[in-house]
């Protein structure tokens, strides 16, 4: 069933979980992910990414991420992930999207605001909930996306989101989840991270009751992700260990098949190993809350 974020979010700031939010880019990762969320009885984000729109344009991928999410058992919203422009934004409130990151960090602080209350402003009366991300995230993806160039990541403290920042941020915006840099990277990290939690305890004690936001989940160790939780992060972006999890397998059914290997064959085996994948990962979310 579709379930506004703001609604998740209560109840995972009541029962002191985190909702995850993962990108769906095709009907494999769609079926696996829902599956999960199922299992566990955990709500979820599916997320379609700006960034992906050469895998699936946003007018095939959403659709059908609706019509998934409202027959799931799960509560679902069909998010959209790093929206970096105000018009592909509005093409996700036109397709039916139940939440949007419109993110805005590239700007200066004054502009990010600007930008994120004026969307704020046209999608909160229809119902629609908002992310927006504040301070650098740093990146360790292969990207030629601008913003989203491979980072210098030998001191992650420079990418910090600042308390002050923060907290006039989520006065002035309203919004739903502001997303803060306090260690995590975004893909795959080059050694062990070591985030920040008094920093997001900090940040979460004067935020005026908005939900914070973790991107880059992937590849923190679970201690690390729980004392996060628990210090206040609400919402967790995780895609890259879901995403690339099959691959070991898939490649081993490949060169070990004396035949050619029917591409439906992989597509199966891929989807029962993101089920797995993703229902350890949502156990590790729900904190010990009793769901
Ligand atoms: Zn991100």
């Amino acid at each position: 069933m579709l379930v506004s974020l703001q609604e998740m979010l209560a109840d995972a700031r009541k029962h002191n979980y985190c909702i995850a939010s993962i990108n769906t880019p095709n009907q494999i990762s769609l079926r696996a992910i829902l599956a999960a969320a199922e299992k566990t009885n955990m709500p979820i984000t599916i997320n379609h990414a700006q960034t992906e729109e050469n895998v699936v344009p946003i007018e095939i991928a959403v659709p059908l991420m609706l019509e998934y999410g409202k027959a799931s058992k799960a509560a679902v919203s069909v998010h959209v992930d790093h929206g970096f422009e105000f018009n592909h934004c509005m093409k996700a409130v036109r397709l039916g999207c139940t939440s949007i990151m419109y993110d805005c960090s590239r700007f200066p602080m004054e502009k990010n605001i600007e930008e994120v209350k004026r969307f704020i402003d046209i999608v909160h009366p229809l119902g629609i909930g908002v992310e927006a991300e504040l301070g650098d995230m740093p990146n360790n993806m292969p990207s030629e996306i601008h913003g989203q160039e491979t980072s210098d990541l030998s001191d992650l403290s420079v990418y910090f989101t600042k308390p002050d920042e923060a907290e006039e941020f989520c006065e002035r915006t309203g919004v739903d989840v502001l997303t803060i840099s306090f260690g995590s990277v975004h893909g795959m990290y080059k050694d062990e991270p070591n985030l920040n939690v008094d920093l997001v305890k900090e940040i979460d004690g004067r935020a005026h009751g908005v939900a914070l936001g973790m991107h880059g989940g992937s590849g923190t160790p679970f201690g690390q992700v729980r004392k996060a939780i628990t210090a206040g992060i609400r919402k967790i972006n995780y895609f890259t260990a879901i995403d690339t999890a099959p691959t070991p397998a898939l490649a081993k059914t490949i060169m070990e098949s004396k035949n050619p290997v029917n591409f439906s064959i992989l597509a199966n085996q891929a989807m029962e190993i993101i089920y797995e994948k993703t229902v350890e990962v949502l156990n590790v979310f729900k904190n010990g809350a009793n769901r």
